[in-house]
């Protein structure tokens, strides 16, 4: 699994880039919160980062 470096702005419908970083090793695992903000409107959105989830 990636992480998005960008996601659709829920505000503007602008591109919110990335803004949380780690180091090369210890990669973000799901339930990290990732930072994003936005590049048209400076909003800035926390997610928490969901592995996929089978409904199965
Ligand atoms: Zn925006």
């Amino acid at each position: 699994m990636t992480v998005p470096e960008t996601i659709l702005c829920v505000d503007c419908d602008g591109i919110a880039h990335l803004l949380t970083s780690w180091a090369a090793d210890t990669p973000p695992e799901p339930g990290s919160v990732l930072s994003y903000l936005c590049a048209s409107c400076w909003e800035r959105f926390d997610l928490v980062w969901e592995d996929q989830i089978d409904d199965d």
